[in-house]
């Protein structure tokens, strides 16, 4: 089980809504069944709030937080994060033969692509809505910023940057309850946006997201364009070495 230092000061405090598109690249990144790597993704992001019931804790001076959360439950989340995300990848680029689509060789060939689609569709609907635990579905909370002002709903997110002299202006906060309903919801995103597509790094199992005019991109980070290219100079060294005569 996870359980939240409480006698810890909190290291950070960041906006889950903007900051979901790293926070799905990295929950994509790490191998769910390595102990250590969920423990460190934990560390960074928070519980995922995946148990239900969700542990709270509620206390005199402190609104409720999510104190506990279960490691094998963790586990399976971000397993299905990852699964929905490599389906909706393969989606976008097209790749029919994917290992990350469920299989299809019960449905006649020409009407394959929309199956897939629907019940990527059918899915994520699924995970959004649990329907198999009634009331504890994903809800998405709006909210309104104000630039400028000290708004204590909204104290904790970075408003978008005014421009000098302008008067306040309103900003939409969409909040959600745990980071578990934050991949999921930029889940949901991903599919509805058309100039995006999700695509698996080349070097690395994470999923990042690329702008349809930046298309050539094919690395998640600098640090796996580099590892790429350094595997695959060693990779010429060996085979070299190998022929010589
Ligand atoms: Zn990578």
């Amino acid at each position: 089980m996870f359980v939240v230092d409480v006698t810890a000061e909190p290291s950070s405090i960041y906006d889950a809504m903007v900051e979901s598109p790293a926070l799905l690249q990295q929950a994509t990144a790490i191998d769910p069944s390595d102990h250590g790597a969920l423990l460190s993704f934990v560390q960074r992001w928070g519980l995922l709030g995946a148990a239900r019931p969700a542990h709270i804790r509620v206390s005199a001076d402190q609104r409720g937080f999510l104190a506990a959360d279960s490691v094998r439950a963790t586990r399976l989340a971000l397993q299905q994060i990852k699964a929905l995300g490599s389906w909706l990848a393969a989606i976008h680029a097209g790749r029919w033969r994917s290992r990350a689509l469920p299989d299809t060789s019960h449905i006649p060939r020409r009407q394959k692509r929309s199956a897939l689609r629907f019940a990527f569709a059918t899915a994520l609907n699924d995970a959004l809505a649990r329907p198999w635990a009634p009331g504890t579905g994903v809800r998405l909370l709006p909210q309104l910023g104000l630039t400028g002002s000290d708004l204590p709903v909204v104290r904790q997110v970075v408003p978008p940057a005014a421009k000098a002299g302008r008067r306040p202006a309103f900003y939409p906060i969409m909040a959600v309850a745990t980071v578990q309903d934050v991949l999921l919801v930029e889940l949901w995103k991903r599919a509805m946006d058309p100039r995006h597509r999700l695509r698996q790094c080349r070097h690395c199992p994470a999923l990042f997201i690329v702008s349809d005019t930046r298309r050539n991109r094919v690395f998640c980070s600098d640090a796996c364009r580099f590892a790429f290219r350094e595997r695959r100079r060693k990779a010429a060294r060996r085979a070299r070495r190998r022929y010589r005569p």
